[in-house]
């Protein structure tokens, strides 16, 4: 296993993990990381081992997501070992920082840290290793295609046009460097009213058919706006294991079939 401070990282393998997956957005605030969460979740819900790093240095949110801010503990050899919530293993910076502390870093220590979290986490055998990257197509996501080999990225977009565009850049970041772009998730796709039952197309509508056409990639589904949703995610306890029986988390079991 690679160590601290050892030489040049290649896009490899990390032993022991079956299928990196990122989950990324052109834009913030489409729901990257409670899609993350989600999927995280269900995977591990088929019986797979799943591990979720929240790659998200600047805006870590996969600690309040799963309710824990635990330090995480070194081992002997100073490797670092996940925070275990659900049946998950995960690291984010949140756990390394006080919550109110902003991570003040600059490109090297970004670099390091991210290279850090795929390489020097005691992540053990996994089927999946989930990872939330931050919004858009910077540094962190460079480092992350040079430092692993991925099995392939999801993008998540909301239907409105200006998430669409930012989602577009995203993919095609993915695509130019020979990673395969899964597919799409349009989250927040419409909402239904608990009182009247209508559905409202909040965002537009038809906008994550018309781009994952464009991309040539699957649709893989469609979220919709959802208060316990929302809820459970502020909680600590994302929706899946929260309430399986709640239509996104549902729509995230259909998902994952495709992962
Ligand atoms: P991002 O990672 O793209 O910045 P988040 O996952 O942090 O976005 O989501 C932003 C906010 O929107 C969070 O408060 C989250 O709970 C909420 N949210 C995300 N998806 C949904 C949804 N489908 N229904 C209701 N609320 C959602």
């Amino acid at each position: 296993a690679p160590q601290a401070g050892s030489a040049p990282m290649s896009a490899g393998a990390i032993e022991g993990i079956k299928r990196v997956i990122a989950v990324a957005s052109g834009k913030g605030g489409v729901g990257k990381s409670t899609v993350a969460a989600n999927l995280a979740v269900a995977l591990s819900q088929t019986g797979a081992s799943v591990g979720l790093c929240d790659c998200d240095l600047y805006g870590p949110s996969i600690g309040l997501m799963f309710g824990s801010n635990e330090r995480p503990m070194a081992t002997e050899d100073n490797r670092i070992l996940p925070i275990e919530r659900y049946g998950l293993r995960l690291m984010s910076m949140g756990f390394l920082l006080d919550d109110a502390s902003p991570a003040i870093l600059r490109g090297p220590m970004v670099t390091k840290y991210t290279q850090q979290f795929l390489r020097q986490v005691e992540w053990g055998e996994l089927d999946y290793l989930i990872l939330d990257l931050p919004p858009g197509t910077g540094d962190i996501q460079l480092t992350i295609v040079q430092t692993v080999a991925l099995a392939g990225a999801v993008i998540v977009t909301t239907p409105q046009e200006v998430a669409l565009i930012d989602a577009r850049k995203a993919a095609t970041m993915f695509q130019k460097v020979n990673v395969p772009v899964l597919g799409l998730i349009e989250n927040m796709s419409y909402f239904v009213s608990p009182s009247d039952g209508k559905r409202y197309d909040i965002f537009g509508q038809g906008g994550g058919e018309r781009e994952a056409a464009r991309l040539k990639v699957p649709l893989l589904g469609q979220i919709p706006i959802d208060i316990p949703t929302r809820e459970a995610g502020d909680r600590g306890q994302p929706v899946t294991a929260a309430d399986p029986a709640n239509p996104v988390s549902q729509a995230f079991k259909k998902i994952v079939e495709h992962l």
